[in-house]
């Protein structure tokens, strides 16, 4: 099997597994109790955040764990505007964020001011226009660190030196794709708030965080009993552990998995350059290196991920969240201004999983693919 599609989920490590089985056979008491076995237990959790704070190389943040990275947007997004609604305040977010960002902000179309950036031809935000709707009446902006469809990469330093022009607005960076993918281009010290997922770095699903600026006061958006203000129910301390130990190896290895993915990438995308019949819609220079997209010209993406299927290799269409709707891709769309490329948009994306053989047999594949049908 080659698995490529690394960005909507990764291989679980068996240390993670394992040490998630551990926590669960031997831990499995409640943080929050009083007793002696509720003291370790929150002892154990305390770690597990100190381990984040130490690999994240954050002093001023909150750690909260989620249930997913979807949580931790939505936490960061209405934890700070809910106590703005109906004030005529601004929001910006980006055209092309990932619905569990985006989602939210065309919900809070109904109580503010909102504003989408559009993309540049190189797939970064435009900068120019974040400058031009950033005004007084701004409170909280939220942009991607590293595209999940084409691997674009953001310039945070940039997006951060634009908003503390205005001190009230609060920043917050989707991170999902790039922590533990890339190396980090910025401070988290300079953001008031940070997502981040465990399980697209072979932690497990159902393990994610939210990192924010201790003298933030998130708004509580959902009632119980609470982990760190914002964040009800009995804490999963194993899932706390479990992801504290999954960014902790993903950053010890970073620079050997960026490499390996750098290596993969490289290789596919000058044997796809090749192809008369190929679009590539990410580049190499500024694009994560764990993420190419492509279309292959008039051929209906899921036409083409069934093919590559019947050869046990494994792609997306699109995000996994939009997979179900045959839609063109629309960043694809924006950047190419061709329906056709859009609806051909097929992500590969790699991990430590994968090595330059997967590489090779992909392209055997493709070259050795008779376009059948047409969009
Ligand atoms: N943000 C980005 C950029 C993503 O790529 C994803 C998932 O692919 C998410 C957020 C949501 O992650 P999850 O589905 O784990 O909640």
């Amino acid at each position: 099997m080659i698995y490529f599609d690394n960005a909507a989920t990764t291989r679980p490590y068996k240390e993670i597994i394992d040490i998630y089985n551990k926590v669960n056979t031997e831990c499995w008491y409640n943080a929050s109790s009083k007793h002696r076995y509720g003291v370790i237990a929150h002892n154990l959790f305390d770690k597990a955040t100190n381990l984040i704070e130490k690999t994240f190389g954050i002093t001023n943040k909150k750690v909260v764990f989620t249930s997913s990275a979807t949580e931790a947007n939505n936490k960061a997004i209405y934890g700070v505007c809910d106590k703005y609604k109906n004030q005529n305040k601004r929001i910006i977010t980006t055209k092309y964020e990932h619905p569990s960002v985006l989602n939210c902000f065309r919900e809070l179309e109904n109580y503010f001011d909102v504003k989408y950036l559009d993309i540049l031809p190189n797939g970064e935000i435009d900068y120019q226009q974040l400058e031009e709707y950033l005004n007084n009446d701004t409170v909280f902006v939220s942009i991607m660190y590293v595209n999940n469809i084409i691997g674009s990469i953001n310039d945070i330093n940039k997006v951060v030196s634009l908003v503390r022009r205005y001190p009230r607005i609060k920043l917050h960076i989707d991170g999902v794709q790039g922590v533990g993918k890339i190396k980090l281009t910025f401070n988290i010290d300079d953001v008031d708030l940070l997502t981040a997922s465990a399980h697209k770095n072979h932690g497990l699903k159902g393990t994610a965080i939210l990192v924010y600026n201790k003298n933030l006061d998130l708004e509580l958006i959902e009632q119980g009993s609470e982990q760190q203000i914002i964040k009800s129910g009995t804490i999963d301390l194993a899932g706390a552990v479990a992801c504290s130990k999954a960014f902790e190896i993903a950053f010890k290895n970073l620079d050997k998995d960026i490499k390996n993915s750098y290596e993969i990438k490289e290789y596919i995308y000058s044997e796809l350059s090749k192809n008369p019949n190929i679009h590539l819609n990410s580049l190499m220079d500024n694009y994560s290196p764990h993420i190419l997209n492509f279309s292959y010209i008039g051929v209906n993406s899921e036409t083409l991920m069934h093919y590559l299927e019947s050869k046990d290799i494994y792609v997306s269409i699109s995000s996994a969240c939009n997979e179900k709707l045959a839609r063109p891709e629309p960043v694809v769309l924006e950047l190419t201004k061709n329906e056709i490329y859009a609806r051909s948009s097929i992500r590969l994306s790699f991990s430590s999983d994968n090595t330059i053989l997967d590489g090779k047999k992909f392209i055997e594949a493709i070259n050795n693919y008779k376009k059948v049908g047409k969009i």
